[in-house]
């Protein structure tokens, strides 16, 4: 079942199942689940990304053998990074991937639609390879023929919208609504929100059921951000770890509504090296802001030079992650300039796509 949570109003889950509430037009969820019996945390590591299936209203049907990314000390930042580049695509959207298609599987789905030129083109076409399901990626008319070479060679169909980015959407849109496919959006699906709720489980599993007291993370669409406050808020509510961090975005500068929203218009600036995260309009703005305000969180935006600069110095210690990954460690210096982090925190940061794509 799903419900927005907007209006309160619900739909039958299925192939038909409307992809946003048909009368108030915000993003939908599954209707709460139980949490789990035991306060006393049980995983098998061996189970990757469904270590923690207890929690997921997605049974595994669709799996690459993903999860349980890499958590690096950081000396040089003083704080713990999780590798969520280190994935099947090359990014953490396999966590949404893995249990979006999975849950399409559930459903029967035989075809479905994106719109994403970028990481989750891709790791939603090679999930639907996996899961053997037809796949139309819409992408923008000016796309680069390389962003669109992992989704070829998973046998998806890269569909070219002329217009603007919201054109490349309405397309998409228009052909899950005319019932011949369902939406699998990485922004909009609630299954996707549902699998990056495991970067939560791994990092609190991988600290021994601590949490940090503060997590910094790109901010988007909120994908990442929103999953992950979603998956600590559980485990506190279940009794396994006894906080929810504060969750700290990261925006680009010149497109930041989340920063504006809270502080006001910012810097005139712009930053196309983060190109990944320059979305004007959060499918899930509302949800974010108060995930903002219930952990005590923030978001701030970062120019290009502190982005390059921190791209750099990640790559000279070893972590090859793409440029918009980068602005996760600008983020956690700007804060820590800004006096919002203090220092003395215990502080992890996510880098979220692999250098190899860029
Ligand atoms: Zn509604």
């Amino acid at each position: 079942m799903l419900e927005c949570r907007s209006c309160g109003a619900t739909y039958e889950s299925g192939p038909e199942e409307p992809w946003r509430c048909e009368s108030c037009k915000h993003a939908l969820d599954f209707t709460e689940a139980a949490l789990p019996d035991s306060d006393e945390p049980t995983v098998d590591r061996d189970d990757g990304l469904w270590a923690c299936s207890e929690f997921l209203p997605v049974g595994r049907e669709v799996t690459l053998g993903e999860g349980w990314t890499p958590v690096a000390e950081s000396p040089e930042w003083d704080a713990q990074f999780k590798l969520d580049y280190v994935f099947p695509s090359g990014s953490y959207k396999d966590r949404g991937a893995a249990l979006t298609l999975s849950r399409a599987a559930e459903l029967g789905v035989e075809r479905i639609v994106e719109d994403s030129s970028g990481n989750a083109g891709a790791a939603i076409a090679q999930y639907a390879a996996r899961a053997g399901v037809d796949a139309d990626i819409y992408v923008p008319a000016d796309a680069k023929q390389s962003k669109l070479d992992a989704i070829e060679a998973a046998g998806a169909t890269p569909v070219r919208v002329e217009g603007s980015r919201q054109a490349v959407t309405d397309a998409c849109v228009e052909e899950a609504v005319g019932g011949e496919a369902w939406y699998a959006s990485h922004a909009w699906n609630p299954a996707f929100y549902a699998g990056t709720e495991t970067f939560a489980y791994e990092l609190a599993a991988q600290r021994d059921w601590s949490v940090p007291d503060a997590v910094v993370l790109p901010l988007g669409h909120g994908t990442l951000f929103l999953g992950a406050y979603r998956g600590f808020r559980k485990l506190r509510d279940a009794g396994w770890t006894d906080a929810v961090p504060r969750l700290l975005g990261v925006q680009a500068e010149g497109v930041a509504p989340v920063v504006e929203e809270l502080h006001g218009p910012g810097a005139a600036g712009t930053n196309d090296v983060a190109d990944g995260i320059q979305i004007r309009e959060p499918a899930r703005f509302d949800q974010l802001l108060a995930a903002i305000e219930d952990s005590g969180g923030d978001a701030v935006a970062c120019g290009e030079t502190e982005t390059e600069a921190a791209l750099a110095a990640l790559h000279e210690r070893g972590f090859y992650v793409e440029p918009t990954s980068a602005v996760a460690v600008a983020g956690l210096e700007s804060y820590r300039e800004s006096g919002t982090l203090d220092g003395g925190e215990d502080v992890a940061v996510a880098l979220t796509g692999s250098g190899l794509k860029a």
